[in-house]
């Protein structure tokens, strides 16, 4: 599996990204995503209030918070999306 980075606005874990911990840490010009980070309430019955993202690398991390990729989870359970062209595996 690709583990594409994750990026607000650009990708999902059941609702959308909403990260902003590492603005000014940009790929396509939208901020990535790190562990902590929250996505937007989503499903039925709602994923709210809105779940952070629980996994990431751990080698690959912004002021030591690891970095999110396709594949990674939010505490709801729902993984995210990530940037096919950059990659952390
Ligand atoms: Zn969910």
């Amino acid at each position: 599996m690709s583990r594409g980075v994750a990026v607000v606005g650009l990708d999902s874990a059941g609702g959308a990204q909403l990260g902003n911990q590492f603005a000014g840490w940009t790929v396509e010009g939208q901020t990535i995503v790190g562990i902590g980070d929250t996505v937007a309430s989503h499903g039925l019955p709602p994923h709210s209030p809105p779940p952070p993202m629980v996994e990431g690398a751990d080698w690959f991390t912004i002021d030591g918070i690891p970095v999110c990729r396709a594949g990674d989870a939010a505490a709801c359970g729902h993984t995210t999306t990530g940037r096919s062209w950059f990659t952390i595996d």
